[in-house]
C-alpha cells in the first residue's frame, strides 16, 4: 500500500436554495407508518420538519455525473454493498483511474470492491487504495426554510409541512386500482444547501466546476422517488461561491474570496 501525497489549496465554499417547482418525496428507510399516521412518509428532522439528507443528495449528483462522463459500462462499476448483504444491490460506478472526474470529486471508499466484469454481473475483488484521497465534495442536510411555507400553500396542505398525494396503481390483471399515500413536500418550498468543494495540488476551480455541472443536470432531471409521475423538479436559485484558501484558515486572511453570486446557475462564470 502507497500514500499520495496530496497539498491541501483551500476549500470552495457553495450555498444556494433548492426550490421545489414540484413536489418532493423522500421516503425514510423503514418506510414504516409516521407518528402522523401517513403511509410512505417524507424523512424529517428532529425537529418534524422535512429535509434533503446530503447522502440522498451526493448521491443523485454522482449518479448524473457517471453518466455524464460516460462512466457506466463493465469494468467501471461496482456493487454498493457487500456480496453477502446483497439483496437489492446498487450499482454505482467506481474506478481506479488517477484522472476520474467523477470519483475524485465524490470519493472512493477504502477496501476491496466487487468489480462487475460481464454483462451477467460477475464480479472480482479490485482494491482502490493506490488512488484513495481524502473526498472532495462534502454536502451537508439542506434544511426546509419555514418562511417558504406561505399561508396560501398551507390551505392546500394536509399536515405542517407537507401534503399527502393518493397515488394510483393499476392491478394489470383484476384492473383494480390500488391507492397509496404518499406525502411530500409542496411546490414552492425552500431548502437552503451547502456544500465544500476542497482544492489539493493543482485542482484550481476544476471540481468546483464539475459540481455546477451536476446541479445543471440535477434541474433537469429530478431529486427523490417518483420522478417518473413529475416528482423532485428543483430549481437552484441564490447562488453563493466564496473560496478560503490555506492563509483565511491559518489566520492571517480574515477575507475569504466571493467567486460567484448568481441568482441562477447559468449566470455562474468561473
Ligand atoms: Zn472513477
Amino acid at each position: 500500500m502507497s500514500f499520495k501525497e496530496v497539498t491541501f489549496k483551500g476549500k470552495y465554499i457553495v450555498n444556494f436554495d433548492i426550490e421545489l417547482k414540484t413536489g418532493l418525496h423522500i421516503g425514510t428507510a423503514g418506510n414504516t407508518l409516521d407518528i402522523g399516521g401517513v403511509d410512505n412518509p417524507v424523512i424529517k428532522d428532529a425537529f418534524g420538519r422535512p429535509y434533503i439528507p446530503g447522502s440522498s443528495l451526493k448521491g443523485k449528483l454522482r449518479s448524473l455525473m457517471e453518466f455524464y462522463h460516460d462512466k457506466i459500462n463493465v469494468n467501471n462499476l461496482v456493487y454498493s454493498v457487500k456480496k453477502e448483504q446483497r439483496r437489492d444491490s446498487i450499482v454505482m460506478h467506481m474506478c481506479g483511474e488517477e484522472d476520474c472526474p467523477v470519483c475524485n470529486l465524490f470519493g472512493r471508499n477504502h477496501g476491496e470492491h466487487d468489480v462487475i466484469v460481464n454483462d451477467e454481473g460477475n464480479s472480482r475483488k479490485v482494491d482502490f487504495s493506490e488512488v484513495v484521497m481524502p473526498t472532495r465534495l462534502i454536502v451537508r442536510d439542506a434544511l426546509l426554510d419555514e418562511k417558504s411555507i406561505t399561508d396560501e400553500m398551507k390551505e392546500n396542505m394536509d399536515l405542517e409541512f407537507t401534503e399527502v398525494k393518493f397515488e394510483n396503481n393499476l392491478d394489470r390483471i383484476t384492473s383494480a386500482a390500488n391507492p397509496r399515500q404518499t406525502e411530500r413536500v409542496p411546490a414552492g418550498a425552500r431548502f437552503n444547501a451547502s456544500m465544500v468543494v476542497t482544492v489539493y495540488d493543482e485542482d484550481g476551480n476544476k471540481y468546483v466546476k464539475e459540481l455546477i455541472t451536476a446541479l445543471k443536470l440535477l434541474q433537469d432531471d429530478y431529486l427523490g422517488g417518483q420522478g417518473s409521475r413529475g416528482y423532485g423538479q428543483v430549481a437552484i436559485k441564490n447562488i453563493k461561491i466564496s473560496f478560503r484558501d490555506i492563509e483565511y484558515y491559518k489566520g492571517q486572511s480574515k477575507e475569504e474570496k466571493l467567486v460567484a453570486n448568481a441568482d441562477s446557475l447559468d449566470k455562474i462564470n468561473l
